[in-house]
């Protein structure tokens, strides 16, 4: 494999390089700069260099590999709270709609430790088969381990396709991964399609700031890797009462877990979850959402007051966590969540094409706008035109005093 290139007569021995490094994969022997296994040509040294002594190697592009010998999907079974999270039912569903269309098989990947009766579970959602990674030193995900066991499992039994949740830890597991494999991967898919001819896994992205849907396929490479959007896909209804399409089948298949898989730079010592992020988004049946129209952070409160009296999470519009009222964890649309509650309640949020992006997968939409043409309502199952905080006022007391 090629490596950095180092011109000792530029090199001045600063460190530079050292320090840049991502992976810590740079070292200093004798005074020179030394690129260690960890480095995998991401180039960060080759910039931070004050004097150009180090220059990444043009790339070469890699044969593409044998298709014919890649078969079925996998779907990442990311647990939260012990459950696996909404979006692996969402990527089950779409996964065994595209298997079914395909003639592939819907295989669910599950990494972690006392997992119970998931397995089971993910085949009442239409998992063909359940591959189980289980282990004490797997029991919180850190990436290392999580994309050494999952690279081992896709090395011997070579899926076609594999999907993530856009999650925290989708997003910070799948780039990772796919750069072992050496395959590529869309991040944050809203859609996802087979082309019938090649084959191949035809995956839909917003780009250019939304406004172009871009369609990327991995044409040369398997697995095809993707990280999809929660809330954009429907998952299948739980399937396996006595009868039922996925009752009395699905198998549960052990991967073998070698010592070398877990190795990792990395100790969970405990984790504490965020306040402000005590229900998940993501997650919630009801979600109200404060927008500009609010007029002050002061206001934004009856949101939360609001969202704490129906049992719900409170979302927000990029212009109030621009404004500093509430923390991006709670930002709805393009660059923020995409949620699908059963209930959400835009309060003095106008319905920019970005925000919409993030909720128009709720089946409910109240909307609460002075501005009676405000946009919002076009995407509304029903408006309340008037000022938000007098409404929320009456809202939040109406429901105190009921
Ligand atoms: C690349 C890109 C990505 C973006 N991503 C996101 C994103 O993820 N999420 C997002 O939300 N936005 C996003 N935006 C920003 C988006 O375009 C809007 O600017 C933003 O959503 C506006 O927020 P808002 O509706 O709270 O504020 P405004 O547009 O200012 O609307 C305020 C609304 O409140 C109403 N109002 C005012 N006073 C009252 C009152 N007293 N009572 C009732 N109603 C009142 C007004 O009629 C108006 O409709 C993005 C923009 C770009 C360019």
């Amino acid at each position: 494999m090629s490596s950095m290139k180092l011109f000792p007569d530029k090199c001045d021995g600063c460190e530079e390089c050292v320090s840049s490094c991502p992976y810590n994969a740079v070292t200093m022997r004798d005074g020179w700069p030394v690129f260690g296994d960890a480095c995998n040509l991401c180039g960060a040294c080759a910039e931070a260099c004050p004097s150009g002594a180090i220059e990444r190697p043009a790339a070469t592009a890699s044969p593409a590999v044998d298709k014919t010998s890649y078969r079925d999907i996998w779907v990442f079974a990311e647990i939260r709270d012990g459950r696996p999270a909404r979006v692996v039912l969402e990527l089950l569903g779409e996964g065994r709609k595209l298997a079914d269309q395909t003639g592939q098989n819907l295989y669910a990947v599950l990494v972690g430790y006392g997992l119970g009766t998931l397995p089971e579970e993910l085949i009442a959602y239409g998992a063909d088969r359940v591959f189980l990674a289980e282990h004490p030193a797997l029991a919180v995900f850190r990436d290392e381990p999580y994309a050494a066991v999952l690279a081992a499992a896709v090395n011997q039994y070579r899926p076609s396709i594999l999907l993530f949740g856009a999650t925290a830890t989708g997003r910070s597991l799948a780039p990772r991964l796919a750069a072992r494999l050496r395959t590529g991967l869309t991040a944050d898919c809203t859609g996802l399609d087979m082309d019938r001819d090649s084959g191949d896994l035809v995956q839909t992205r917003p780009a250019f700031g939304g406004n172009i849907m871009a369609t990327i396929i991995t044409p040369g490479r398997r697995p095809q890797m993707a990280t999809v959007r929660p809330g954009v896909l429907k998952p299948l209804q739980r399937d396996d009462h006595p009868g039922a399409r996925f009752s009395g089948r699905g198998e549960v298949v052990r991967l073998t877990i070698s010592d070398d898989l877990l190795t990792a730079r990395t100790m969970v010592l405990g984790f504490t979850a965020e306040e402000t992020e005590t229900v998940n988004l993501e997650e919630a049946s009801i979600i109200v959402a404060g927008g500009r129209g609010l007029g002050s952070a002061g206001n934004f409160a009856l949101v939360k007051e609001l969202a704490g009296l129906l049992g719900g999470a409170v979302g927000a519009s990029r212009a109030v966590v621009d404004e500093g009222w509430i923390s991006y964890a709670h930002q709805i649309g393009q660059t923020g969540k995409t949620v699908a509650p059963r209930l959400y309640i835009a309060c003095g949020i106008s319905g920019a094409v970005q925000h919409l992006a993030g909720m128009q997968g709720a089946e409910i939409i109240v909307a609460i706008n002075k501005n009676s043409e405000a946009p919002i309502f076009k995407a509304a199952t029903f408006g309340l035109v008037g000022d938000v905080v007098q409404i929320l006022k009456e809202l939040v007391g109406q429901l105190k005093t009921g």
